[in-house]
Parts: structure tokens; sequence; C-alpha cells
């Protein structure tokens, strides 16, 4: 059946299309306006998500992996169709630019397809004169529970490996942005089997109601830290599998040697991309003190440049922050940098006016101990420090109980390489900007998460081992 961008937004439970008497609203960051309202899952209508999604497990598991391929190209094929309505419904909810809402949809459709051509290993190992099959069987039913900075592709990253190994999967975006990955669901409802694929929105208490929940058998989660420790706390009772990618605060360290003015201009982007709100974005900078100066003068420069707007608008760069809570979270921060006395170097506290814009702000030199540099800011401010010894540097890049990603810029490949090998993180980059593929693991050391999605790992973390004997 056709989907229709202009009707009420309705959740996908098995097969069906699922209102509910109690709704949210979702508002525009850019306007502070009510989008539309979105489905208030209630625990009934829970129970008939994960009821669905274990019946339809029995069938799904069995199909043939080349199925299951074809229809996660379908769905691939299906987002692509209707790129303008959803790049538009993703604005709205979200905030970002139009054309960065296109990229992300588009990121999405190709991490589907690149992540449904990917083979599970098989491998029969000999032993004690027994043969043994290694076997990667599907966990069950699997709640997905992605954060709104990227409301669709970090649904694609659960979606794509958990169908992909013969799960069932029920999705609950975010109350901040679920209507983007609504219509998803129900543009999937003519692709997979009934109760495959749900898709259900709600209020805070929904996610925590998922968690809880004895049906599911595992959790795949992207979010906040301190959210991360209440999905383990409650996953605990029945013991469900996790994927916990949470947040970070990565450090980028630019030795000398580097061409000063490319490398600001690239790790401005690194920094401001999506106003500040993605995971691995930069978010602390150690530049040598031989390049400091130089480096500051073209991130000052870029930051004035930048145009902050309505996604909406053509010429906007860089949208709001996407909600209110958040941008109270980075104002505090600024404020906090403010009455402390740090340098800013562009921007500042926002005007008062409609919309949770922030302007791009620039922190010089501020004490490691600050909370600009100790807190994960997820918004477009970026403190930048000055370091003499590349030893003090790489202490302070890790001296953090988090660890998603990390950056190395340097002249000396070499040099670079080495540093880039003694911090930790989960994903370290040399000399070129963060980056993922759905073939690499992405993960996060320490308290930035526990597993990895992407790659075969990511696949393998949607399964359980058999090893299954028999005598040779
Ligand atoms: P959040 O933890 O507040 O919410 C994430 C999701 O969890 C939302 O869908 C929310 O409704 C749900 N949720 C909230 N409380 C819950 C609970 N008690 N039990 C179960 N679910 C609950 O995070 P956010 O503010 O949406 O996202 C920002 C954070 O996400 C940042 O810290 C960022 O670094 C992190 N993040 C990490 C990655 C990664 O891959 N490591 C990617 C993107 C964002």
């Amino acid at each position: 059946m056709p989907v229709k961008f202009d009707s009420e937004f309705a959740m996908t439970i098995d097969g069906e299309l699922v209102f509910s008497e109690k709704k949210i609203p979702v508002l525009n960051p850019a306007t502070e306006e009510v989008v539309a309202h979105a489905p208030d899952c209630g625990a009934a209508q829970l129970d008939a998500a994960v009821r669905g999604a274990r019946q339809a497990f029995n069938e799904w598991r069995s199909t043939s992996i080349e199925i299951r391929r074809k229809l996660l190209e379908q769905l691939a094929t299906a987002i692509l169709d209707h790129l303008d309505p959803l790049s538009k419904i993703l604005t709205l909810e979200q905030g970002k630019a139009l054309e960065a809402s296109k990229a992300e949809l588009l990121g999405s459709v190709d991490w589907i397809r690149k992540t449904a051509s990917l083979e599970l290993p098989q491998d029969v190992r000999q032993d004690s004169g027994s043969s043994a099959a290694i076997r990667h069987l599907p966990l069950g039913v699997v709640a997905g529970i992605p954060p709104w900075n990227y409301p669709v592709n970090l649904s694609a990253m659960k979606i794509a490996p958990a169908l992909l190994t013969g799960n069932t999967l029920v999705l609950k975006p975010s109350p901040f942005t679920p209507l983007s990955m609504l219509k998803i669901g129900e543009l999937a409802r003519d692709i997979f089997p009934r109760g495959v694929f749900s898709v259900i929105s709600g209020g805070d208490e929904l996610g925590p109601l998922m968690t809880a929940h004895p049906g599911f058998d595992k959790i795949s989660f992207t979010g906040s830290t301190a959210t991360g420790r209440s999905v383990m706390r409650s996953a605990a009772p029945t013991l469900k599998r996790l994927t916990l990618e949470l947040g970070g605060n990565d450090p980028a360290i630019v030795l000398p040697g580097v061409d000063v003015p490319a490398v600001a201009q690239t790790l401005f982007w690194c920094a401001f991309t999506n106003s500040g709100q993605i995971c691995l974005a930069t978010k602390r900078i150690y530049v040598h003190e031989d390049i400091y100066d130089t480096f500051m003068n073209v991130m000052v420069e870029t930051a004035k440049a930048v145009k902050v707007g309505n996604g909406l608008a053509p010429e906007t760069q860089l949208g709001p922050i996407s909600n209110r809570p958040q941008f109270e979270r980075v104002k505090a921060l600024i404020k906090d940098s403010i009455d402390n006395g740090h340098e800013i170097l562009a921007g500042g506290l926002p005007e008062q006016k409609n919309g949770y814009f922030i302007p791009i702000t620039i922190v010089g030199n501020p004490p490691e101990n600050s909370r600009i540099v100790q807190e994960e800011q997820f918004g477009p401010i970026i403190p930048v420090m000055k370091f003499t010894d590349v030893e003090d540097a790489i202490k302070r890049a890790n001296a953090l109980d988090v660890g998603l990603g990390a950056m190395v810029w340097g002249g000396d490949h070499d040099q670079a390489i080495a540093v880039g090998k003694r911090l930790e993180a989960g994903t370290v980059w040399v000399n070129q900007p963060p980056q993922l593929a759905a073939s690499i693991p992405f993960g996060g050391f320490k308290q930035s998460g526990i597993g990895s999605e992407g790659g075969v790992e990511g696949l393998l973390a949607y399964t359980v081992t058999q090893s299954l004997w028999s005598k040779i």
C-alpha cells in the first residue's frame, strides 16, 4: 500500500498500522512549533509488538540468508524512492539542514545494502577425534533503541544486522525524533513478513518498559552513558544480551608538520557537523604550541562564515540544537566557561529568540579540569588546548573514563600512527576525519560502550554461538 506522508503518524505493530489514544507532540527545534503528534505506545501495544515479533521469529529464523538480504535490499530501495518526503520530515523533527537529512538517508541506504552483503563466518574445527561446526544462530526478539541525533542512520545500524542474522526487531526511536522512522516502519510493512520489524513510539516511560520486558532477548541501545547504565541494570533479571553504543568525548591531537590551515578547516567540521551532535564529533582539540595561533585563526574565521539557521532555508549549513533539554545543557556549559573567565574566541550565549539556536562557540585553551573539557558537550562548542610535549597530550587525551573515537594529525605519518596506537578509543583516525563503514567495527572503550556495530563483529553481536559436535 502506498505510504502517505501527509497523514496521521502511526506505529507498525505486527504488520498492522496502529494508532493510540494518547499521543506525544514532536516539536520543530527551529521554531518550537508542533510538527506532528506521534502515538504514545501503551504497555498492551508493546506486548502485542513483542508477541508478534516472537511468532514471526519462528519462521524468519529459518528463511535463507539470501531472502533476508533481498528484503533488506528492498527496504533500502523503498527509502531511496521516498528520499524527498523523508528528508523533509527528518529536518522538521531533528533540525539539521535539508541536505544533511538527505545525506543521512542516503548513508542509511548504503549501510543497509552493505550490511546485507556481509557474511557470517562459517567454521568447522576438528579436535579429539570429532568435528565441530561453529554455528552463529539468531538470538530471538531484539529491542532497538536509538537516540535523536541521527534517528535514521543509527536505526539502520540496528535494522540491517538484526534482521540479516535472522532476528526479529521492535524499534523505538527517540521521543524527540520518532516521525521519520515511523514512516520507514510503514514502508517496511509491505516488505517483511508481519511481525519481523515493528516500529513503536512513545514518551520517556517506553524505553524502560522495553528494557525490562521479559520478551526481548537482546537490547541494542545507542545513547548516553548514563542511560546505558540504566539499560544494563534493567537487562540483568533476564540476562538479555546487550550492545551499548554510548557517549564519548573524542580528542584530536594535532602535531607539528601538518598543513595547519587545511587541518584546522577539517577539524572545524569534525567538531561542528550536525551542530556538534555526533557521538564521534571531535570534542577536545590538543594543538602543538608552535602552530596553535595559526590553527585558531582559521577555526575562528571559519566559524564566522558559517550559516546557522532553519534547516529548511537553502543557505543553512548548520541547524539548531535538536531539543530543549540538550539546548539547556549546552548553554549551561557555555555559561560555565564564561563564568570561569575562559577565552571565548567565537560565539557565546545565544540571543533570546525562538528555536534552539546556539552560535558556533570556540573556547581558547581552557584548563584541563574545566567542565567544557571534562564533559561531553554534544553541541556547537569546542575547547582547543595547547600542548608542548606529545607525551602530555597523549596523557590528557586518555585521561577520561570514556573512549569512543580519537584522531591524530601529524606531518610525520609514522609518528602519528605511533601516537594513534597509544590512544584509548574504539576507533582512531590518523590523518583523516572520522568515517564509519558497514564492514568495519565501531564501538567504545571504557564507559563509551560494550560491543560493536558494523562489520562481522557487529553481525556476531546479534547471534549466539552453537558448537555442533559429531564423531569423525
Ligand atoms: P539518551 O540516552 O537520553 O536516549 C537514547 C534513547 O534511549 C532514546 O530513544 C530514549 O528515549 C531512550 N531512553 C531514555 N531513557 C531510557 C531508559 N531509562 N531506558 C531505556 N531507554 C531509554 O541519549 P540521547 O540524548 O538521545 O543521545 C545523545 C547521546 O547518545 C550522547 O551521549 C551521544 O554521545 C550518544 N550517542 C552515541 C553513539 C554511539 O554510537 N556510541 C551514537 C550517537 C549518539
